[in-house]
């Protein structure tokens, strides 16, 4: 089980001083590394290793081995990541990466042993008592921050423990993440989303009020307010899933929504929210959370998942109503998210009975954006004045798209065509 805890260092000027000039020196060998493997064309870690270290260690001889390592491996990444189209730079004084070795948190005396350019600093760090049981946990790697508006420094430091965690038996439980509701159970249990979207809705007008003052005080109340709307919902995203983490089922069945920011099927109002939608964080936190109890998280594909009558098994698009699910079969009504996370479950008991082969995930097929794309359509439904944009329903046309990708059912058919799935009632 891997953890990142982040601490606030407690330092003097000086070593702040200290470490600001070790991050300026950091970024010096960062640079350096990554115009050498941009004019070489090579990015590989032990190749510039050979090629370039102890010219780097001349270059920046203020900086440790450890430092200099850890910024010739960044500045590889940084390669990668741009393909080697252009040099990466960094800022002077972005995160720096820290080997253990080099940045020894003492979670039992809650001090720090880092290095910097002026020799190594001890200091107290910040430790609340619900961090004190990371003393046996193994320290991995720190980064290091600067918060250049606080003027502080803090140290993510992500700590392993592994002592396997004896897996918990029990129920699925289904989770239907949506744009109205935040999250629906299928034990009846609603996460709405009214209070986000007000506090939220509030958040955003005042931001657009003050940019468009844009008087020197504006931009002040813009810098204490910025980051506020993003911590509110990593907040909520928190209680929400410690409450589904510590309910008595034990495993999750999500949807997976991988690549849904990428649907060009909808309209930009549509798409904004999307963007904006923080599910996935939601999905992060509980499957942390869930892994401590010793419970898992599986993933199921979101394919006609609101228009699936969880009573029969009958599937029809013109089933659902807005927010009311009116099965056109058997009669059976149900809000539509509640039903859509019973489908959630059902689906997430096969998943779940793979769960010790698949690990940790078992649908996983990304390449395929049916299911996502069938989500996505539900979600614009759900939002009042619905406006999609290219709505040809599920048909032979996208099966084609994901052709060769695996195939269901549903890509024969097309999904106008009733059919009942085989799935046992209620
Ligand atoms: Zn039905």
């Amino acid at each position: 089980m891997i953890r990142t805890v982040k601490l606030k260092l407690m330092l003097t000027e000086e070593q702040k001083g200290s470490l600001l000039r070790t991050m300026e020196a950091y970024t010096r060998a960062f640079d350096h590394a990554a115009r050498w493997g941009f004019e070489h064309q090579k990015c590989g870690k032990l190749e510039l290793q050979y090629a370039i270290y102890y010219e780097m260690r001349r270059a920046v001889p203020e900086l440790g081995a450890g430092l200099i390592q850890s910024a010739k491996d960044t500045a590889c990444e940084a390669l990668r990541q741009c393909k080697m189209r252009t040099v990466p730079r960094r800022k002077p004084r972005s995160a720096v990466r820290f080997p253990w070795k080099e940045a020894k948190v003492y979670f039992g005396s809650g001090t720090i042993s880092i290095y910097s350019v002026d020799g190594r600093i001890h200091a107290p760090v910040v430790l609340y008592e619900h961090l004190k049981k990371y003393a046996e946990w193994r320290c991995k790697l720190s980064v290091l921050i600067w918060d250049r508006i606080g003027r502080q420094f803090y140290i993510s430091v992500v700590v392993e423990n592994k002592t396997p965690i004896e897996p918990v038996k029990g129920n699925v439980l289904g989770i239907d993440r949506g744009l109205n509701n935040v999250a629906v159970c299928s034990n009846n249990m609603f996460f709405d989303s009214s209070r986000i979207n007000a506090t939220r809705g509030r958040y955003a007008k005042n931001k657009q009020e003050l940019q468009a003052k844009g008087t020197r005080s504006a931009i002040r109340r813009l810098r204490k307010q910025s980051g506020r709307e993003r911590r509110f919902m990593t907040c909520e995203n928190h209680r929400i899933s410690k409450i589904i983490a510590n309910t008595e089922f034990a495993v999750f069945a999500l949807e997976d929504l991988a690549g849904i920011n990428k649907c060009r099927w909808l309209d930009r109002r549509t798409k904004g929210k999307l963007r904006s939608w923080a599910y996935h964080q939601l999905e992060n936190f509980l499957r942390y959370k869930a892994e401590g109890l010793g419970k898992a998280v599986v993933h199921v594909d979101p394919t006609c998942t609101s228009q699936w009558c969880s009573r029969c098994g009958w599937i029809d698009k013109k089933s659902r109503k807005g927010s009311i699910f009116h099965c056109v079969r058997c009669g059976f009504q149900l809000n539509a998210d509640l039903n859509a996370s019973r489908i959630i479950a059902r689906l997430g008991m096969s998943e779940a009975s793979r769960l010790p082969i698949y690990q940790p995930h078992a649908a996983g097929d990304e390449g395929d954006v049916s299911g996502v794309r069938s989500k996505c359509l539900s979600l614009a439904a759900s939002l009042r004045s619905p406006r999609v944009v290219d709505t040809p329903s599920l048909n032979r046309e996208q099966g084609s798209l994901r052709a060769g990708q695996g195939c269901d059912s549903s890509l024969e058919d097309p999904p106008d065509q009733q059919k009942i799935f085989n799935i046992r009632p209620y």
